[in-house]
Formats: C-alpha cells, sequence, structure tokens
C-alpha cells in the first residue's frame, strides 16, 4: 500500500509570498493530487523584497504574485499581512495564526526549520509551532472555535539546505515543472536575479530539489523532518501486516514506500532505525487506522488494546514477527491501552507479555477477555514464585 495524503488537510506557513515554491509547493502538489485540501499561509508581505529598480506598492505587487502562484497549485491562500522584518512570535501574531488554523482546519502543518536563514522564517516558524498547539485550546478565543486534534507539524527544509539533517524526502519529481511555473509568478523577485547578493530563485530552488532528490534517489525531492512533540506525532499504516511505531522510523517507512511504490515494506522492524513497533497514537493516512493492538512477542498469550475498546468489538491484533492477523471479539469493555486476551488461557497458565512471565492466571480466561488483577495474580511481590523461577 502506498502511503499517501488523501483526506489530509495540509497548511504550509511561509514567512514570504514565494518561500512555499522553494520549500514545499511539490509536496502540496502532490497532496492535491492524493485528494488532499491544501493551503498556503503567508505571514509577510514581502514589501522589503526590492529589486534594484524599486517598485512602487510592492506589497500589493506580491500579493498579485502570490495569487497567481496559489492558484496554479490549487491552494487556498492566506495572508498575514505583516511587514518583512516585523514578523515576529507573541500573542498578536499568534492569535492571527490559530485563527486562520481554525478556519483551515488543518491535519498537517508544513512550517519553515526553526534555524532557517531568515529572521522571518524563523519567528514564522515558532508561530506555526505556538499555533499547532493553541488551536485546540478553547480558552484562547478567536472568531471561530477551537479544533482538533492538534495538526502533526513537519519542519521543512532550510534555504540551500543549510544545517537541515532531513529525516525524510518526498519525491516530487513530477511536479517541478509545476514549481517552476509557480516560480515565475514572482516577477519582482526574478528581476532580483541580477542582485550581487541575491540568489536568483529559480536557480536555488532547482539546485535544491535536485540535490535533495540525488539523496533519495530520484530526480527531484523536498526534505522534512518532523516535530517530534506531544500529539504532534502521527503513525502510519504501510501495508498487510502493520508495522508503526514512533514517528521518526515511520516517516522512514513511510518514504521508503513513498520513493518505491511497488516494493512491499517485508522488513521486521521498521526501515531507517531499526526500532520495534511500539505504539500507535495517530495515522498520517486518511483513515483511521484498523490496527487495534500489537503483540510484540510470538510467545504472548496477552495484548494490549490500542484505545478504547466496548463489548462486542471485533479487534484487529498483529502478531508482531510472523506479521500474522487475527480478529477477537471482546468480551468486556476494556479501557484503554489495558490488557485483554487474543487466545484462550487456562486457569493457572503463565501471563505472557512481551515474551515475559508477568504473572498467572487465577481463573479461565476466555479469548477477547479484560485481563487485569481480577484474573491474574502478578508475580511482582510474590516472593514464593520468584524463588521457584
Ligand atoms: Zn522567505
Amino acid at each position: 500500500m502506498r502511503l499517501d495524503f488523501s483526506g489530509e488537510r495540509v497548511l504550509a506557513v511561509v514567512a514570504h509570498p514565494d518561500d512555499a515554491e522553494l520549500f514545499c509547493a511539490g509536496t502540496l502538489a502532490r497532496a492535491k493530487a492524493d485528494g488532499a485540501t491544501i493551503g498556503i499561509c503567508v505571514m509577510c508581505q514581502g514589501d522589503k523584497g526590492q529589486p534594484a529598480e524599486p517598485i512602487a506598492n510592492l506589497a500589493a505587487v506580491r500579493r498579485k504574485e502570490m495569487a497567481a502562484a496559489a492558484k496554479l497549485l490549487g491552494a487556498q491562500l492566506f495572508r498575514g499581512e505583516y511587514g518583512d522584518g516585523r514578523l515576529a512570535d507573541g500573542p498578536p501574531a499568534r492569535k492571527k495564526l490559530i485563527q486562520i488554523y481554525r478556519r483551515f482546519k488543518p491535519t498537517l502543518v508544513l512550517a519553515h526549520a526553526p534555524n532557517d536563514y531568515h529572521a522571518d522564517h524563523r519567528a514564522a516558524s515558532a508561530l506555526a509551532e505556538a499555533a499547532s498547539w493553541f488551536c485546540t485550546a478553547a480558552g484562547h478565543k478567536t472568531a471561530a472555535p477551537a479544533i482538533s486534534p492538534q495538526p502533526a507539524l513537519w519542519w521543512m527544509d532550510t534555504a540551500n539546505m543549510a544545517g537541515f539533517l532531513p529525516e525524510f524526502h518526498v519525491d516530487v519529481t513530477d511536479y517541478v515543472d509545476l514549481k517552476r511555473r509557480m516560480m515565475a509568478c514572482h516577477k519582482s523577485q526574478l528581476s532580483r536575479a541580477a542582485d550581487g547578493d541575491f540568489s536568483p530563485l529559480e536557480g536555488l530552488m532547482l539546485r535544491q530539489c535536485q540535490a535533495r532528490g540525488a539523496q533519495a534517489e530520484v530526480p527531484a525531492a523536498e526534505a522534512f523532518r518532523t516535530h517530534q512533540t506531544w500529539k504532534r506525532v502521527r503513525a502510519c499504516e504501510v501495508r498487510g501486516a502493520v508495522r508503526a511505531c514512533f514517528g521518526f522510523c515511520l516517516a522512514a517507512a513511510a518514504t521508503r514506500q513513498w520513493l518505491f511504490p511497488d516494493v512491499a515494506v517485508r522488513a521486521k522492524n521498521c526501515f531507517g532505525c531499526g526500532h520495534r513497533p511500539r505504539c500507535v497514537n495517530y495515522y498520517l493516512k486518511g483513515e483511521q487506522m484498523s490496527l487495534r493492538a500489537l503483540i510484540i512477542h510470538a510467545d504472548d498469550n496477552v495484548a494490549n488494546l490500542i484505545g478504547p475498546g466496548g463489548k462486542g468489538e471485533s479487534v484487529e491484533c498483529t502478531f508482531e514477527g510472523t506479521g500474522k492477523t487475527e480478529t477477537v471479539t471482546l468480551l468486556d469493555d476494556i479501557p484503554s491501552n489495558h490488557k485483554f486476551a487474543p487466545v484462550d488461557i487456562g486457569a493457572g497458565q503463565p501471563i505472557i507479555k512481551y515474551g515475559l512471565n508477568i504473572g498467572r492466571a487465577s481463573c479461565d480466561i476466555r479469548k477477547g477477555e479484560y485481563v487485569h488483577i481480577h484474573n491474574i495474580e502478578s508475580n511482582r511481590g510474590r516472593g514464593d514464585l520468584q524463588e521457584q523461577t
């Protein structure tokens, strides 16, 4: 299964009118092709990016340029309207961006890297991150109500890739021409190519996506990192037996799948870092994961439920190692992340979790039953049992 953006709502928060072209337009185009809704929020007017022959009313000119580029991409456009060099993380700008998030309702935000070269990029980065949390907090009042959940957040590459170690690359080979056409809308900036201190933008853009492509062995790519904080990391479903763990490995797994969609992910562990699957919180794909429980060790006879479960619910379990899946009907209501039995367990049998003997069944436990202190005796505190082992 190829990872895709269908059902997502992807918002790029950038400082200047031409930044999306440089860092993420290919990914946005790809998301749109998958069926995602896409948007660009440009925080600054670009009013100080004057060419040698100054343009009167540059902010208005750039407003038109960015609108034309966003139209080519098919993205909704939002504007912060801050003067260049005047953007700073603080309550007024946060409030403005929180309101934009609440209108667009992003599931994924693309933000400048916190260490990018330009002070406006760094300010936009901090704001995009802050708003990704506060947009869900009802206590932060704006015209639109709070949304839920927090959007996932990816850091975009830096200008000319300086000081940015990609976590994953998105193949944008099919969208290089679109990036060029979008960049061509920014005539006021392209006319700065003759400035000694200003890099020709199209060349910069093409070099960068080719260099990132070379790293990923495709003609052109855009590079990202995931924001590894609470509720901003999403898991994803790769294919068949579900392989999922924390965002870093997921991104790597997803990327391999993305770049080589015909190659099934068969690895027992995630690509990239080799971490064992551990937990599943969210999803990157548009649909909720069907995975509800992972059985970590082949000998395990209890599984942890992912999220709460109701009596009568069918839960798909994946046996790590073999990839075998089994559907278990829950016989009890089960609290989030608590244990249940995916197999029948006889009274007195050991309870095995993560390959470890954690106790024994104090009565017969049927497949699908809640497993907790009412039907297991823990080894902990049982010196008599510990002595026997
Ligand atoms: Zn910029």
